[in-house]
């Protein structure tokens, strides 16, 4: 029934960014010597204050945007449920007040 769900980790949560790392391989005859640095895509991401960096695959970067968006989404709902926690709260403390 939920086959889609699986397809390119669309239930995902990541959080971080993507980034593109750059740099010279360092072989005298490859076009980066003169030209444009080789690219790699990759997943930069903090845990417990420490930044940690994942290369990619450019073949990742689609699902790993996918799961980046999810994240977002979802933190955004848990910060709705966390205001409205704290108005219901607020409301709560002030009638229970006024009936003092
Ligand atoms: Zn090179």
């Amino acid at each position: 029934m939920h086959k889609q769900s699986s397809k390119s980790g669309s239930g995902v949560l990541i959080r971080g960014s993507l980034i593109t790392l750059k740099r010279k391989c360092g072989k005298p005859t490859c076009s980066c010597v003169d030209g444009e640095p080789h690219t790699t895509p990759a997943l930069s991401y903090s845990v417990k204050g420490k930044t940690h960096m994942l290369t990619l695959r450019s073949s990742d970067v689609p699902m790993i945007r996918q799961a980046l968006n999810n994240y977002k989404v979802a933190a955004a709902e848990l910060e709705k449920k966390a205001i409205s926690g704290i108005r219901r709260t607020t409301l709560n403390i002030m009638n229970a007040k006024r009936r003092d």
